[in-house]
């Protein structure tokens, strides 16, 4: 049963998840044990995953529930089936119910060993019926399907009381923590505020108690004032290398309006965020084939309504570089590309 522990120092919770460890990893096979092994997220081997939450086809509405062996689709989000959080602690991956009651965290006996059950749910967004490696290679379709299949989870997520956030991401290549090929995203819906969430949170109240504006709408401003760091931008999307990347040619995506929650960013501006986000790892993968990264996405807690000091963004963080014991040791990054010069090569 997968549990959440505290540690008391940082405020920074840890899933612990055994299961996790019986995962196949496909870059540990050989050449010749991938090309013979099956594909769990291709199309024709539906009967590999969970039954799916929902499917996306061809008239982009989504099908849920959905039948497992329904060959109908172009993106299809089924549970993760070594999840890090599940329904009730037990392996069951069936998807969350809306009438599952909150769960109350365990009473705190020792503020040094808090540990609560790691209720939640886990699951994957597979994001092609084509064995794909590369959320460039998707079509329109699949990925303005991607995109939407986030949001609609968001949306699904958010209902549920046992849930305090969810966040997307995405891993590509096994630098990135990434075990299978297939092009896939993942949504982890957990009972906690991720800390590095908090901090961005707290951050940007505090900001906002000065100025009395958004951090993240005064930087856009300021970016694009300059133009320095800025590596592309549509009618309602900006992309930049924030001023103090971490890795080279981390890159941030926002809306130009403010919108403090995912969910609630305009169902209509999605295909455009959608075409734009491949756009930029295309600009990213044109300078590194191949590349391992990370993208995810910051969006406020569920249970805030809008906020005005926070702005929802896709942080890209390219595995260029490795965490190594400074940056354990210190939580300082060291960087060799200064985020001018990525943004500049990122713009060609
Ligand atoms: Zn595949
Ligand atoms: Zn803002
Ligand atoms: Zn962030």
């Amino acid at each position: 049963m997968p549990e959440l522990r505290k540690d008391p120092f940082s405020d920074r919770w840890v899933i612990f998840a055994e299961d996790r460890d019986r995962r196949p990893n496909e870059y540990r096979r050989t050449h010749y044990q991938r090309q013979a092994s099956r594909c769990p997220f291709c199309a024709g081997n539906e009967r590999s995953t969970p039954a799916p939450i929902a499917l996306y086809g061809h008239n982009h509405q989504p099908k849920h529930p959905a039948s497992q062996l329904d060959q109908d689709w172009l993106v299809r989000v089924v549970p993760n089936k070594f999840p890090a959080l599940t329904k009730n602690g037990s392996a069951d991956t069936s998807p969350l119910a809306p009438q599952l009651p909150r769960a109350e965290p365990r009473p705190v006996l020792n503020p040094l060993f808090e540990s609560r059950p790691a209720i939640g749910s886990h699951e994957v967004v597979v994001e092609s019926p084509r064995h794909v490696a590369s959320l460039t290679a998707l079509t329109d379709d699949e990925v303005k399907l991607a995109i939407r299949a986030y949001h609609d989870r968001l949306r699904h997520l958010r209902q549920l009381e046992s849930i305090a956030y969810a966040l997307v991401f995405k891993n590509v290549g096994p630098a990135a923590g990434a075990s299978l090929e297939h092009a896939h995203s993942q949504i982890a819906a957990t009972p906690i505020v991720p800390i590095d969430v908090q901090r961005e949170l707290d951050a940007a109240a505090h900001y906002y108690a000065t100025d009395g504006c958004c951090a993240y709408c005064r930087i856009l401003d300021q970016e694009f004032a300059t133009g320095d760091r800025v590596v592309a931008e549509t009618t309602h999307f900006f992309a930049f290398c924030p001023y103090a990347s971490r890795t080279p040619y981390e890159m941030w995506i926002l809306p130009k309006r403010h919108v403090s929650h995912f969910d609630q960013q305009n169902s209509d501006s999605l295909p455009e965020l959608a075409l734009f986000l491949r756009q930029c790892l295309r600009q990213l993968e044109s300078l590194h084939p191949h590349l391992a990264y990370n993208f995810f996405i910051h969006t406020a807690p569920f249970d805030t309504s809008d906020l005005d000091h926070y702005h929802w963004h896709i942080e890209v963080i390219p595995r260029l570089t490795t965490a190594a014991g400074f940056e354990w040791g210190a939580g300082c990054f060291i960087n060799p590309v200064l985020p001018e010069k990525a943004a500049m090569a990122l713009r060609g």
